[in-house]
């Protein structure tokens, strides 16, 4: 008799993508990446995958159907991190995507292994990306997969469900039993292994054994990736020690973590452009300001206008949120120097020190570095600002009265009012800081909620606004 493995093994050799070296587009990652990488594909590939999970966790917490979850994140997916079926293999190098895929969540594995809060948000996410891969993959693809795993799972015999026929019919009415054909197909697994299908008695127990039918099966393989991931993590967090002397890759994943728990990847890009043919001067500001500026923009405008100064953080912020926006330097020396007017900045300073630093922003002085506008996730990580400070996100650094208060007399005009708030609120006390911030876009700017910036994406850069 030829034996389960014997058989999966000819039937790979068999295949016509038996030169792959990953065979399967769908991965329960038990193997670690074996071979050389630089850091650049180290921290791009986990940069790339942390998109899609932080994309995930936003659209759990804005209560997203799942058809449109699926929607939002396939899309994500195919821009970020592709990841064509084997039949696609002459048109596209499917390895590759395969090795980014793979690499990707070891990094992120590395990173997020350190504390509960981070394991649980990252196995979350992670299964949901597998759920979502897995329910838009061919049913030929997943079955080979699942083939190629060789899971313990047991096919109940045909006498073994004819016996227990009237209790399975009872848990399972619908399920069509021919009259004198065979029984539908189920397994027989420890009924540990499906707790979602317990809870919910949509399995029969029997001897600490769960029958689940054959159509429950993508439950039964989402426990089994659920609950490798979470082992494999806490194996992971024990060898963790170990990389603390390596000063190349702790900061990277220092800076990975708190990407996640900014809901955000650090490096959400924004590139300056042009305005799309319209050119900005110091004089719009103030109209564009109340019409296009998020929170935490918007916030820095009023201070300034009121204190006729902002300090060195906030001003950094905003000088490159407006060249983001924008504004050409000699417009935002024209627009520095009016708001300061009148204030305790004299012109003379301005020229001497103020003036100076616009220009460093814009890549005129010192390394003469063209310094990219703030993302989300490094305003939202910043330090808490002072009472004379004016930078960060307000959504996470300020008090829920401040953020009410700022939201209805800012954005009063725009379609914010009370009835809104709780939602916000909600969204802010479980740490959603940038999903708050695309509730208030889609308010004010009068977009059906769930649609964020555009095809359901959400708040992750201030320009993007
Ligand atoms: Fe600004 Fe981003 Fe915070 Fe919105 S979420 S207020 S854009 S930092």
């Amino acid at each position: 008799m030829i034996s389960r493995e014997k058989r999966a093994a000819a039937s790979a050799a068999a295949s016509p993508y038996a030169h792959l070296t990953y065979q399967h587009r769908l991965n329960f990652y038990d193997e670690p990446p074996r071979y050389n990488i630089t850091l650049d594909e180290f921290e791009s590939c986990a940069i790339d995958r942390l998109r899609i999970l932080s994309e995930i966790e936003s659209c759990l917490a804005r209560n997203r159907s799942p058809e449109d979850m699926k929607t939002v994140i396939d899309a994500q997916c195919r821009k970020f991190l592709p990841l064509d079926a084997n039949t696609a293999s002459k048109l596209v190098d499917v390895d590759a995507q395969r090795k980014r895929d793979h690499l990707g969540h070891f990094v992120l594995r590395l990173a997020f292994c350190r504390s509960e809060e981070l394991r649980r948000r990252f196995v979350k996410s992670e299964t949901m990306l597998f759920r979502i891969r897995y329910e838009l993959a061919d049913q030929n693809e997943v079955n080979q997969f699942l083939e190629s795993k060789k899971f313990a799972w047991e096919k109940a015999s045909n006498g073994e469900l004819q016996s227990l026929k009237s209790e399975l019919i009872a848990v399972h009415p619908r399920l069509p039993w021919p009259e004198n054909g065979s029984p539908p197909a189920y397994y027989k697994v420890n009924w540990t292994s499906v707790p979602d299908l317990v809870a919910q008695r949509k399995v029969l127990l029997r001897l600490g054994k769960a029958y689940v039918p054959a159509t429950e099966q993508e439950s039964i393989v989402l426990q089994e990736f659920q609950e490798r991931i979470e082992s494999n993590l806490d194996r992971t967090a024990k060898a963790l020690p170990r990389l603390d002397e390596d000063d190349r890759i702790l900061p990277i994943l220092g800076h990975l973590a708190d990407g996640l728990l900014a809901g955000i990847p650090m490096d959400s890009s924004f590139a300056v452009t042009e305005g799309d043919g319209v050119t900005i001067t110091a004089d719009m500001i103030e109209d564009l300001s109340r019409k296009h500026f998020p929170l935490c923009m918007r916030n820095l405008h009023d201070n300034l206008r009121k204190d006729k100064h902002l300090k060195h953080a906030g001003r950094l912020q905003y000088t490159l949120f407006l060249k983001g926006f924008g504004l050409t330097l000699d417009e935002a020396i024209v627009f520095w120097r009016k708001s300061y007017r009148g204030g305790k900045v004299k012109d003379d300073d301005f020229n001497k020190e103020y003036k100076y630093n616009i220009r460093h922003s814009y890549g005129q002085e010192g390394k003469r570095a063209d310094y990219p506008p703030m993302n989300c996730a490094r305003i939202i990580t910043s330090q808490q600002p002072s009472a004379q400070e004016s930078h960060g996100c307000p959504f996470k650094h300020f008090s829920i009265e401040n953020l009410d208060t700022a939201l209805l007399t800012k954005y009063g005009s725009c379609g914010m009012n009370s009835s809104a708030l709780p939602e916000i609120n909600k969204y802010v006390k479980d740490g959603h800081y940038h999903v708050a911030c695309t509730r208030v876009y889609e308010i004010t700017h009068n977009i059906r909620k769930g649609e964020g910036l555009g095809g359901g994406e959400s708040v992750t850069h201030p320009n993007l606004y």
